[in-house]
């Protein structure tokens, strides 16, 4: 049983602090930017709701956060009240935000002048993921660190492992969106021509995710594409930083990503059609 603190109780924070109380056993003091959210979660799973992610750090072994992008990360770290300044020597802070690799390094430099341990570990599996305590978490950092936080992690992950250091969680998760964009979009348009051919797109589902075009995007998502309904998941916003993320590193590294960079621009327009918070699958709706 450790002392621990969640900053950022939104879709995946909630229920992974619920989990770390619950599964984990562990004694959890919760900060959520809007205190309602926190003091509900107290009520609910019986801990802390303080009001400064700097209260939240004070005294814990290891404190975690999963907010939006980079800058909302650090102001929750090195803003002011941040988490840093209440952090105590040795402990652990884990990052389950998705930003970039530089603000992984940058906090991760600040960690260990400070004399305490830095890990990224952005997570996968979506809000039901989240909810059943099964994601994947992609971690960079030092190993010493990373073996201390790996059981606590567990609470609410299937799968956790070490890729590298500092910043190779945040790079393993962008090429986890880079293999999602495209086949979102290959998925969107197959559903699009089954329609346009009048075939049973059940039907032509059913058969081909028996074989070589079976794909997780095509079990969980087909059904409620060819609905048209798009209310079930990661959003169109979220993956729209995700992939300028993306894009942004391979500028830096050279690597080519011209169909990344296409559905990117392909997610732009969804976000035109007001779809900024439909699921990822709603690159269909602007085929039609
Ligand atoms: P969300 O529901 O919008 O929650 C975001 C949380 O961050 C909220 O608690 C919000 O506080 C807090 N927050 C945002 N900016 C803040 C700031 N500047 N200062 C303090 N708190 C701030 O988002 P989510 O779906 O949980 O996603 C969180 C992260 O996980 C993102 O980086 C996302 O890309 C990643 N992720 C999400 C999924 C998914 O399926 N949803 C899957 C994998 C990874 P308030 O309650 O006050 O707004």
């Amino acid at each position: 049983m450790a002392k621990v603190a969640f900053i950022g109780l939104g879709v995946m924070g909630y229920p992974m602090a619920g989990h770390l109380r619950v599964k984990g056993g562990h004694e959890v003091t919760v900060y959520n930017r809007t205190g309602a959210k926190a003091q509900a979660w107290a009520a609910q799973f019986g801990g802390h709701a303080v009001a400064t992610p700097r209260e939240a750090a004070l005294g814990q072994d290891m404190v975690f956060a999963c907010v939006g992008n980079d800058d909302d990360l650090r102001q929750v770290t090195v803003g002011a009240d941040g988490a840093f300044a209440g952090m105590a020597k040795g402990a652990i802070f884990v990052d389950h935000t998705t930003a970039s690799a530089d603000v992984a390094r940058e906090l991760h430099a600040a960690a260990t002048a400070a004399g305490f341990g830095f890990i990224d570990a952005p997570v996968s599996g979506g809000q039901a993921g989240a909810e059943n305590g099964v994601l994947t978490v992609m971690c960079g950092g030092d190993a010493a660190v990373y073996a201390k936080a790996e059981p606590v992690i567990a609470a609410f992950a299937r799968a956790c492992r070490l890729m590298g250091p500092s910043g190779a969680g945040q790079l393993t998760k962008m090429v986890n969106q880079i293999c999602i964009g495209g086949l979102v979009q290959a998925l969107s348009e197959g559903v699009h021509f089954a329609q346009k051919a009048g075939l049973d797109v059940e039907a032509v589902i059913e058969v081909i995710s028996k074989g070589a075009a079976q794909s997780w995007q095509m079990e969980n998502r087909y059904r409620t594409m060819n609905e048209g309904k798009f209310d079930f998941g990661f959003a169109v916003d979220w993956m729209r930083k995700d992939l300028s993320i993306c894009l942004e590193e391979a500028r830096r590294n050279g690597a080519q990503l011209p169909v990344t960079a296409l559905v990117d621009q392909f997610y732009a327009e969804v976000q035109k059609l007001g779809g900024g918070r439909w699921d990822t699958s709603s690159l269909l709706a602007r085929l039609k």
